[in-house]
């Protein structure tokens, strides 16, 4: 049978629940379990995806198609975890889903409340990951305990229990213990109110995880433990790791979580603990040859969630190459202002992520052309590929003007277009074209040569295209279509040959790369730009 974790949070939001769940995964994964991650998000959006990422940050999107919460990217950079449509649940899906059953008369006649029947639908999501090949299913609960708006979700998790008893469930609340400079101690009192309140509504936590910038004396723990009514080997800390989050799941080992965890659920098929991949990780982490330093220029550059997958995947191409990376997060419309030659001089790539709307789209073009004229190497991901086509319109093939239509509707030269698909479509949540789509790429490109094969498969989150009327022009002038669709109708990469490294992609690799396996496309990136750095410390050298 299926073993059930909850991760609620207290006290503040933003204590890391989704790197906590993702680290519990990782961890028994590691003792040879198998483990699915879900996340309950209490908004009524039915999924992010129509979200500004000032709002919510990345929208991560999984192989079938599902527009997420960014914390499922941590889910799957951590650990094994399947996961699809089942994984997140939105308030404003489960109500949808009830609001329908309502319409098509399945509920007989009643009366249709919160209780039971919104948290009937949340039981049933809360099922829905586990199976018969499943030992634990971790669901991490958006929101901080005390929100109105996560109090069905939290009725739903405390029924849980009864319906599948609760031996089978176990509750764990990551809270935090801050530290007061004026009274040089750590103050357990949130953490107590933050207990009593998931006391009120009838669920007594199994384990609490106290995220602390300083180390809890065995007083304070032992204090936490008698207040909250827990066993004090159950009171873990989770000091603040400033290095790497990659830290964390070691920090939970020095606390004893796993086995705690394997004893309290019974978890018997549960083996000892191999870490060696993750200590090894870490070395590389700590210990790098090269420095580099890769200018991210988008709309999004001061937050710090917006393009996290990015940042991530760089940091495991940097893994990948022993390279440590320096990133410059750089707003496309300072590049506007300031021009390229004062921003992007000292870098050692250039990436420009995806994204949506006009706004900043000069600055990404300008970028782009910096990069291509100067041969630093490029990336350019979704928006960033359109932008390396609208570049190279109107600068190599002089089309005045060249745009996408998602900025220019009646534009003389429209190298990026809508996609044929997507042309009668009116609503925005859920409608672009989404999730794992199979390319084949030319031998002997750039591309095939980085991924070692030329059939791949890629997830995607787009509306517009590489307008295929101009692929012959483009190609006599060396921006070539080196991956398309299977039946060659969609374009999915271009690159560059004249050129140390520039590379444009329709679809999203960042989703695909982990600490352990870096994404062969970021790895073939941070390789050029290492190699650009040493031939400048040469330059110089010599000069000098
Ligand atoms: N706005 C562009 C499109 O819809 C690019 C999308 C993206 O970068 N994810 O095609």
């Amino acid at each position: 049978m299926t073993k059930h974790i909850f991760v609620t949070g207290g006290v503040v939001s933003s204590l890391g629940k989704g790197l906590t769940s993702a680290s519990i995964g990782m961890l028994l994964e590691q003792r040879g379990l198998t483990i699915r991650l879900q996340k309950l998000d209490p908004y009524i959006n039915v999924d992010p995806g129509t979200m500004s990422p000032y709002q919510h940050g990345e929208v991560y999107v999984l192989d079938d198609g599902s527009e997420t919460d960014l914390d499922l990217g941590h889910y799957e950079r951590f650990t094994n975890s399947v996961l699809d449509c089942n994984s997140n649940f939105t308030t404003g899906q489960i109500y949808l889903s009830v609001i329908n059953k309502e319409r098509r008369g399945e509920f007989l006649g009643q009366t249709v409340q919160v209780i039971p029947h919104i948290t009937n639908e949340i039981k049933a999501a809360l099922a829905k990951p586990a199976g018969e090949n499943v030992d634990v299913v971790i669901t991490e609960i958006g929101g901080t305990v005390g929100d109105i708006e996560s109090q069905p979700f939290l009725e739903a998790i405390r029924q849980f229990s009864l319906d599948k008893g609760k031996e089978n469930c176990l509750y764990i609340h990551l809270t935090l213990v801050p530290y007061l400079k004026a009274a040089a101690e750590l103050k357990t009192k949130p953490t107590q109110h933050s207990v009593g309140l998931l006391r009120q509504i009838g669920i007594q936590p199994d384990v609490l995880i106290c995220r602390t910038e300083r180390s809890l004396s065995r007083d304070e723990r032992a204090k936490i433990a008698l207040f909250c009514n827990v066993h004090v080997e159950s009171v873990i800390e989770e000091k603040d790791k400033d290095f790497s989050i990659y830290e964390v799941p070691l920090s939970l080992v020095e606390n004893n979580l796993d086995e705690l965890i394997v004893r309290k659920l019974s978890l018997a098929k549960a083996g000892p603990l191999n870490l060696d991949r993750w200590r090894d990780l870490l070395h590389r982490l700590r210990n790098p040859e090269h420095e580099i330093t890769i200018a991210v220029v988008g709309k999004y550059a001061e937050h710090r969630d917006a393009y996290k997958s990015i940042y991530e995947a760089l940091d495991h191409a940097g893994v990948h190459n022993r390279a440590q990376i320096n990133i410059q997060r750089i707003h496309s419309e300072t590049v506007e202002r300031d021009g390229p030659e004062r921003l992007l001089s000292a870098v050692d790539g250039i990436l420009v992520p995806g994204g949506f709307g006009e706004r900043g789209i000069e600055g990404k073009v300008d970028a782009v052309r910096f990069a291509r004229q100067r041969g630093i190497p490029y990336f350019g991901i979704c928006l960033g590929m359109q932008c390396a086509v609208v570049e190279f319109g109107r600068n190599v093939l002089g089309l005045e003007r060249a745009n996408s239509t998602e900025f220019d509707k009646d534009n003389p030269h429209p190298v990026i277009c809508l996609l044929d698909e997507q042309k009668t479509i009116t609503d925005k949540g859920g409608t672009m074209r989404l999730g794992t789509q199979p390319a084949k790429l030319a031998p002997g490109s750039r591309a095939a040569q980085a991924y070692g094969k030329e059939e791949i498969s890629e997830r995607h989150r787009h509306r517009y295209e590489f307008n295929n009327q101009y692929r012959q022009q483009y190609a006599a002038k060396g921006m070539q279509v080196v991956g398309s669709s299977p039946d060659g109708g969609l374009v999915e990469i271009v690159e560059i040959a004249d050129h140390p490294w520039f590379v444009g992609v329709q679809f999203h690799p960042e989703f695909k790369s982990g600490p352990t396996r870096s994404h062969p496309l970021f790895a073939g990136f941070i390789a050029a730009a290492v190699q650009r750095r040493k031939s400048r410390d040469q330059g110089i050298g010599e000069r000098g």
